[in-house]
């Protein structure tokens, strides 16, 4: 039980201005821990707030019995507890005011307390001002200044009008076979009549299907006599037109003797935002859409053009006769596997091939016949070499290089002679009834430490001039590779 017990600033604290009055009229009458003289200050006070006073003698016994028991106290009481015992309260307000009252006696002097009540249907909160006197033969007494402070329809007003939502009471009125024939507003709060559109009326005994403009609504109607003659809560949305506006509502509906209480919040908002959002998401989602076709258009397109750029590159990179590495290409690829070999300190060896005699071939088969016998000697250097790490390259004319990472002289040498090999026993073919046999000559150079790739080409095709020196169609190794060995 809720409860509050104060000696100082009692005249702050109370709220029915008597309290200050008699605490005023008390302070003059005292003397000392005794209280006031009870005789005396009941002749004084009783006039005057003898309705709102109560009058406790302690029995000994550790209870206390009413001599006196004002009218206002009856009145909302709902009766009078003359001569009855404290104890016979409710025990935790019998303990309570007990206590009370041992301190008020013990101690001399007035105090002051709240409570909750507990059987007192009208009132929420008591207020009380206990008051300590002694009569003539000595006996004790306790004079108590009892009000309300706080009633139950206040606090149900208060409520009410307080509400963010309209609140409705209805009572259904029965024809005399017990049929619903209408029902009729018994409460309704400020907010009701402004989400009814009906401001300022009073919508207090109306016909409630009349006055309440979403009970229009057949369905909404029916779930509530459903919920009366079941006597069973609901949940409604619905919705009705206000002017130009739509009003959406949320209905908590619920069973209240023959009738029903609605609580009605307007969600007009909460909807529109709601259905402003749903439409951004189907914009977005269509957005969406179409920014994903985009994209997939977009990165075909990429593919497309990478696949383009990839055959311009590579056509870009290859002799257009042979298919084989041009100059340039080569050389740039020869750059990156000499820089690897430089850091795997392994080895790598260059070949430098030119056919002998060309112009004669040309001269007396004619060009294409001439370019077929490069090409034909292009396919067979790439039948001689690993295509995974080994180039070829066209240098121009009918001259070739083949550079091979990772080969010492003597790997070098043996792929040398392979190709000799080659074209000392087979004819190239030029058409489908012409082939011929060509020679090469050949210049063979193996990479030194730090040594660059123009300096190896160099020895490569001093090697090769030494071969065409020496009658062409046979192999030389670099000088220096040679000293090497030696
Ligand atoms: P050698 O190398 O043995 O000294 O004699 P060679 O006749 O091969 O002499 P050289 O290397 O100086 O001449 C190369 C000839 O190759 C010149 C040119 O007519 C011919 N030639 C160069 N490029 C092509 C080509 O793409 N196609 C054809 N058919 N002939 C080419
Ligand atoms: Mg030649
Ligand atoms: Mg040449």
């Amino acid at each position: 039980m809720y409860h509050e017990f104060h000696t100082e600033n009692i005249a702050a604290r109370a709220h029915a201005p008597q309290v200050a009055e008699l605490l005023r009229r008390f302070s003059s009458s005292a003397c000392g821990e005794a209280g006031v003289p009870y005789e005396a200050f009941c002749d004084e006070v009783m006039p005057a707030f003898g309705t709102d006073l109560m009058v406790l003698a302690p029995t000994g016994d550790g209870d206390y019995a009413y001599v006196h028991y004002g009218r206002e106290i009856i009145r909302y009481a709902g009766g009078s507890r003359l001569g009855e015992r404290v104890s016979t309260m409710t025990p935790q307000l019998a303990r309570f005011t007990i206590a009370c009252c041992d301190r008020a006696l013990a101690e001399g002097r007035p105090s002051y307390t709240v409570h909750r009540s507990l059987k007192t249907v009208r009132v929420s909160l008591w207020e009380r001002l206990i008051m300590p006197a002694t009569g003539s033969d000595g006996s004790r007494f306790l004079i108590v200044f009892s009000r309300p402070l706080q009633f139950r329809e206040e606090l149900l007003t208060t409520v009410l009008d307080t509400s963010p939502s309209g609140i409705v009471a209805l009572r259904a009125v029965r024809d005399d076979a017990g049929n619903i024939e209408r029902t009729v507003i018994i409460t309704a709060n400020r907010r009701a009549a402004a989400i009814a559109g009906r401001e300022g009326e009073d919508l207090l005994d109306g016909d409630a299907q009349a006055s309440l403009p979403f009970l229009a609504d057949a369905m909404v109607w029916r779930r509530c006599l459903y919920a009366i003659e079941l006597r069973r809560a609901d949940m409604i949305e619905t919705s009705f037109t206000s002017g130009s506006r739509s009003v959406w509502l949320q209905i908590a509906v619920a069973p209240l003797a023959d009738g029903l209480v609605l609580t009605i919040t307007d969600v007009s908002d909460l909807t529109a935002a709601n259905q402003t959002l749903q439409s951004r998401a189907a914009t977005l989602a269509l957005e969406i859409g179409r920014e994903r076709a985009t994209r997939r258009a977009l990165s075909q397109e990429i593919g497309q053009r990478e696949e383009r750029e990839q055959e311009l590159r590579r056509l870009a990179e290859t002799d257009p006769l042979t298919a084989l590495l041009n100059r340039r290409s080569f050389t740039e690829k020869a750059y990156a596997a000499i820089h690897d070999c430089e850091e795997g300190g392994t080895a790598l060896s260059l070949i430098v091939v030119d056919l002998d005699h060309f112009k004669a071939v040309n001269d007396s088969y004619g060009h294409p016949a001439g370019d077929a016998i490069i090409r034909a000697f292009a396919d067979l250097l790439l039948g001689v070499v690993r295509t995974d790490r080994d180039l070829v390259g066209r240098f121009g004319g009918e001259e070739f290089a083949v550079l091979l990472p990772g080969a010492e002289l003597d790997s070098a040498m043996r792929i040398a002679l392979r190709i000799q090999d080659l074209l000392a026993t087979r004819h190239l073919p030029v058409s489908e009834t012409l082939s011929l046999k060509v020679s090469a000559s050949l210049g063979l150079a193996t990479r030194f430490r730090a040594e660059t790739l123009s300096a190896l080409v160099e020895r490569a095709d001093k090697a090769l001039y030494r071969a065409k020196n020496d009658g062409r169609g046979c192999i030389r190794i670099s000088d220096r590779d040679l000293s090497v060995a030696a």
